[in-house]
Formats: structure tokens, sequence, C-alpha cells
């Protein structure tokens, strides 16, 4: 993977990432299908939108279908029928967040499936292997995800063993990368792998985190642990202290984060990469970003409105339905509604970022001009 850095504006970089599956225009908003799959929208509708990578779940796939049955039909890529580029995140924050958890140890994490209750076992090397057998583009570190709030002493811990796990991701990627197995997919060798900053809510352990992490040295830095139930100052705060830390020729991702409003904000800030639930799993609740805020499409304001849902938007839902179709399609409950109004959450995202790129670059360009 290579990272080229076209025009700044500020702390913020216009960039490009060249992956084996395609070029990525950065600043990039990451749509996530969590089971390979963006709930309610065919691949073809994500590349008409022009989602330029994608965000799968690690910890969903190893369950279901599970990473060998993955492997063998050939990948991630393969099997949902997506050549552009992915990413699988490490496991860790689902492991953490969803499932029970047994016994957490330096080794790693015993926990029980959300899904049937079985036990199973992760450690760094697991999750490195278990993300190979997928196949995505850029890989994660395994981390564990400090919980908020959490304590100093907590939060300490949490970054010494993500740390510790960050490394071992490492080491056993490299050698696994330059193994002489003939088995070996050829993605598998075209993989990169990302480090993860994690330190809770503290200015200074986060940047601790950061200069460790970039000691132990990844092609790509994520910050995780954000996003938590924290106040968006502190988020804010963290971020600050955090991303001067890392190097600049690389490219720096914010996982899980946000609002419309953050992503500009955090891409403003220097971010690169974010990925979010938030714009499909609010338009499986009815509620669609516009460029004139949020509507709740359920309100009975929309029954008779025949306009469309945002007329600033160019996206296919904009272009074909009124407000008070798709006000219908969702308080009937029907299919087309989670669907529809999932693609146009996400062709706002994917607007939004694009034309903060396209800021990004005027803004260099018209300074270059005076
Ligand atoms: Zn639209």
């Amino acid at each position: 993977m290579e990272f080229r850095i076209e025009a700044q504006l500020g702390a913020a970089r216009a960039g490009r990432l060249i992956t084996p599956h395609g070029e990525v225009e950065t600043p990039v908003f990451m749509p996530v299908g969590t089971l390979a799959s963006v709930k309610g929208v065919p691949q073809e509708t994500l590349e008409e939108l022009g989602t330029q990578i994608l965000l799968a779940n690690t910890y969903h796939l190893y369950l279901r279908p599970g990473a060998e049955q993955l492997r063998q039909l050939g990948g991630l890529h393969r099997f949902m029928a997506w050549k552009r580029p992915l990413l699988t995140d490490s496991g860790g924050f689902q492991v953490f967040s969803l499932s029970q958890l047994r016994k957490v140890s330096d080794q790693g994490v015993e926990f029980r499936s959300h899904l049937d209750g079985s036990s199973h076992f992760f450690t760094p090397e697991k999750s490195i292997d278990v993300q190979r057998a997928l196949g995505a583009d850029i890989i994660m570190a395994f981390d564990e995800c400090t919980e908020y709030p959490a304590d100093r002493e907590r939060a300490r811990h949490s970054l010494e063993m993500t740390a510790r796990w960050a490394e071992r991701s490492k080491r056993h990627f490299e050698s696994k990368k330059s193994g002489t197995n003939n088995e070996k997919l050829e993605t598998e060798n075209s993989q990169t792998l990302f480090g993860i900053v994690q330190g809770g809510m503290y200015a200074d352990l986060r940047q601790e985190s950061a200069q460790r992490t970039v000691e132990i040295g990844f092609p790509g830095y994520a910050i995780g642990g954000l996003s938590v139930g924290e106040p968006r100052a502190l988020t804010e705060e963290v971020l600050s202290a955090a991303l001067p830390l890392l190097p600049a020729d690389k490219p720096r991702y914010v996982m899980g984060v946000g609002t419309p409003e953050e992503i500009v904000n955090y891409a403003l800030m220097g971010v690169d990469m974010m990925d979010c639930v938030l714009p499909t799993r609010a338009a499986r609740h009815g509620l669609l970003y516009t460029s004139q805020g949020k509507v709740n499409i359920k309100n009975a304001i929309y029954a008779k409105d025949e306009g469309p849902l945002d007329p600033q938007c160019g996206c296919r839902v904009c272009a074909r339905y009124s407000r008070a179709y798709l006000r219908h399609l969702y308080t009937s409950g029907e299919l087309l509604a989670p669907s529809l109004n999932t693609i146009h959450n996400l062709a706002f995202y994917l607007d939004t970022m694009r034309s903060l790129r396209h800021s990004i670059k005027l803004g260099v360009s018209a300074r270059a001009a005076q």
C-alpha cells in the first residue's frame, strides 16, 4: 500500500491510498458492512454512490460464516463480490462490547459468542490469522478498546496491553507474510497492517500510546476507543493530543466516528479515514441527514410532503421519491424503507467527504495562485 498526500489546507490533507484493489481518495468515509453487507444496500448501489472502501467486522465474520469457510471461498472480496478495497477491524471492539467475556489475560481473550454461547479464544495472532483468511486490503492490530468511563489506572493497563498486543500482531503478520507457505493466498501477501492508539480519555496517555505505537512502526495508524459515550469536547481533546504525534506521511484513521459535522471537523484536524455505523443505523430508524438538517421521516408533518427528502442531494432516492412516500414506507414497515433511507444517508456522508476533499484541494490552489 502506498499513501500520497496531494494537497494540504491547514492540518487537513487530501490524499490517495493506493491498495491492491484500487485507489482511495482521502479523507474518506468508509461505510460499515458488518457481516459482509451494508444492511439493505446491494454492492452495485454502493459502487454507484461512490463508496471507495468498505469496512467489515472480523468478530462477526469469524463467528459466521467462519474464517476457514471464507478462506476456501477465496476471501471476502470474492465472497461478497466487491472488487474495491476492504478494511477489517481486529475483532477486539466487538469481543469486548458484544460477547460474554470469560477471561482477559495478557495471552488473549476468552469469550462466549453472542450468537450461540460457544467458547472462543482470541489472541493477537488469532486475529491476524482470521484477518488473513478474510483477505482485506487493510487489517488492524488486535487491541483492547478501553471503555468509558475508565479511571487512569485502568486506561494505563489497557494501553500497556494494547502496546504488547500491537507488537505481537506485527511480529505474527510479518512472519506469515515472509513465510514460504505455498497455500498462501495472493491477497494475503498484499495486506497492510495498521496499529491502534488507545489510552482512554487521558491526553498524556494517548500521547504515550501514540509514541509507542509509532516506535513499533506501522504503515498506517488508527486512533481507537473514541465515540464510546464520552462528551464530544473530550473526543476532540484526545484527538488533538494524539494526532500531532503520528507521522505526517502515514494515513491516520479514527475508528467509529461520527456525525456529518464530526467527520468534517476531524478531517480538518488531519484525519484521513473514518468509519461509523451512524448513517446506516440511523437510516434504519428513519433518521435522515440532509443539507437542511436531520429529518425524522416518521414525523406526521411529512405525510403530505411531496418534496424530495433533500433538494440538494443527487442520490437516486432524492431524485425519485417524495418525503410523503418515504414516510409511508417507514410507517408501514416496508422492506424498502431501510434500504432507501440507507442509500440516502450514505450518499449524504459520501458527498460530504467528496466536497471536503474538493475544498482542501481548491484551498491549496487558491493560495498557490495568490
Ligand atoms: Zn439523497
